[in-house]
């Protein structure tokens, strides 16, 4: 599903990605960890083209990216991010239903859509659909923000530290929500988190960054078993 190939990024002559060359398959859920300013979101903005990497190159379904349009790229690719991006003028609705791919759509299939996005994710739509956001907690809007990324079933979605921002509570039911979707769903899923106890909990693979460069590729499971260094497993607070 996505292949980075020797990709290199600097700012300034400060190198922030070093070779970096990775395989994430179709219907993972990818999390990438790793300590703040290792690398993640310069990482995942690459993968819409929101950063341009100085050298290398990133597939797409066999196709480097920059050969697809934009517009067809970002259309296949849903973005959750660590801010709450919802529109405060508009309901809960019209939040879930403003991309313009879903707009196509005829009204009453548009309503079906997000009435069933909404209960998949325990909030009642009879409830919940004419909301304001500022009437919403903040789990409650981070799930709104989820649904508007999924609402069209992208192949891939990006997620930036969705929930660094919640109690450890909200934490681990939005945590449940990721989990359910991609069971559901089976769509590819990059999940970035600086929590070691988030990655081993959501990842079914995990990559580990550290100053630019990617340490270990891993499930969970062998991740615990064989940490590759003494930063991984400090990281992680295994015994080596
Ligand atoms: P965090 O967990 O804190 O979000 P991160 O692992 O996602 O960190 P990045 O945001 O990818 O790290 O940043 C990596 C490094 O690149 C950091 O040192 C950051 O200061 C630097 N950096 C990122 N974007 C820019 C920019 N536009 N200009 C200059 N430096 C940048």
């Amino acid at each position: 599903m996505l292949d980075f190939k020797h990709v290199k990024k600097s700012f300034k002559n400060v190198p922030v990605l070093n070779d970096l060359n990775l395989h994430i398959n179709k219907g993972e859920l990818f999390v990438l960890v790793g300590p703040s300013g290792s690398g993640k979101t310069t990482t995942l903005k690459m993968i819409n083209r929101l950063i341009d990497p100085m050298s290398g190159t990133i597939e797409f379904e066999g196709q480097n990216i920059n050969k697809i349009p934009l517009h067809d790229l970002r259309s296949q690719i849903g973005y959750v991010l660590q801010q709450i991006a919802l529109f405060p003028n508009m309901t809960v609705a019209e939040n879930i239903s403003l991309l313009p791919d879903l707009q196509k759509w005829p009204k009453d299939k548009q309503r079906k859509r997000v009435d069933d996005l909404l209960l998949g994710v325990g909030l009642p739509p009879e409830d919940y659909r004419k909301r304001m956001p500022s009437d919403l907690s903040g789990g409650e809007q981070q799930r709104i923000g989820i649904l508007r990324a999924i609402a069209t079933e992208p192949k891939l979605i990006l997620m930036d530290e969705p929930f660094s921002a919640l109690d450890p509570i909200s934490k681990k039911t939005l945590q449940d929500v990721v989990i359910n979707l991609h069971e559901e769903l089976h769509n590819t899923i990059v999940f970035i988190t600086h929590d070691m106890s988030e990655a081993l909990r959501l990842g079914t693979r995990i990559g580990i960054m550290h100053d630019g460069n990617l340490i270990q590729v891993g499930t969970p499971d062998e991740i615990r078993r064989a940490p590759k260094n003494s930063f991984v497993s400090e990281f992680f607070g295994l015994d080596q």
